[in-house]
């Protein structure tokens, strides 16, 4: 069984109290949730902060990117062991923003993954196609290509602790979410092909999210398709009561 995990992307939003006072709405609402990873992804700025505000609670801690070095002379990053040492445990990777405004590909995306998993931290890798692909019916060659490209050579162990969000280009913050079943299509065939890398065993322990317009209203519907282990969630994460019950969405999907 896995557990499903809700991932609130935060993205370029909130300064320090801001992020603060969303997540201290945010905890008494999903305190009593046992069975659901929850997990916030501010700002660099916003991370020491929300750490000491998340402290004994059951949110935990993310960071929306990283880059793959320890140190040196590599100004405006930030590396693996610096956010463990912030107190995050897991890192979004391959945005599709930042594949199209910070020429992230497939290869940074790799590093990045590997440098988390070396640190202790558990690496979320995005992949999805645009429309135009997905009109052009290459949904499944674009996905293969992120996710081939983007685990290539990690262990079956890492695979296991690594999260892929499928998020459709054209779904993210424009209030068209992919339906329940073009997800479950798209996470069925990632699950296939990681079935026929590593195992099936090993495949069915991987938790593949979906991302994209994902709202308290579709939230269930999309979770209860069988490889939709939770969600990345960007505009609805922003507002403590809808992050809550999307939250809750997943956590009774689970229990069901
Ligand atoms: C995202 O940023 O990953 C995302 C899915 O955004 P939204 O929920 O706003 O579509």
């Amino acid at each position: 069984m896995r557990t499903p995990i809700i991932v609130g992307n935060w993205k370029l939003n909130k300064t320090i109290r801001e992020a603060v006072s969303l997540v201290d709405s945010l905890q008494p609402l999903v305190a009593d949730v046992t069975d659901v990873e929850i997990v916030v992804a501010p700002v660099f700025t916003g991370l020491t902060a929300v750490a000491k505000a998340l402290a004994g609670g059951n949110i935990r801690l993310g960071a929306q990117d990283v880059f793959w070095e320890d140190s040196g002379a590599f100004t405006g990053e930030v590396s693996p062991g610096m956010l463990k040492d912030v107190g995050c445990d897991y890192v979004i990777i391959g945005h599709s923003e930042r594949r199209q405004y910070f020429s992230e590909t497939n290869e940074t995306v790799n590093r990045k993954a590997k440098a988390a998993h070396a640190h202790g931290l558990i690496p979320i890798i995005c992949v999805g196609e645009s429309l135009e692909e997905r009109e052009r019916g290459k949904t499944g060659a674009v996905v293969t290509d992120h996710v081939l490209n983007g685990i290539d050579g990690l262990t079956a162990d890492q695979i296991v602790s690594t999260v892929i969000a499928y998020e459709p280009v054209w779904a993210i913050g424009t209030g068209h979410n992919a339906t329940p079943n073009q997800a479950q299509e798209v996470h069925a065939l990632i699950r296939s092909f990681l079935s026929e890398i590593y195992s099936a065993n090993v495949a069915s322990q991987v938790r593949i999210q979906y991302g994209g317009s994902v709202k308290p209203d579709n939230a269930a519907a999309l979770i209860a398709q069988s490889d939709v282990d939770g969600a990345l969630v960007g505009t609805a994460s922003w507002e403590a009561e809808s992050f809550a019950q999307i939250v809750k969405a997943a956590n009774e999907a689970f229990l069901n």
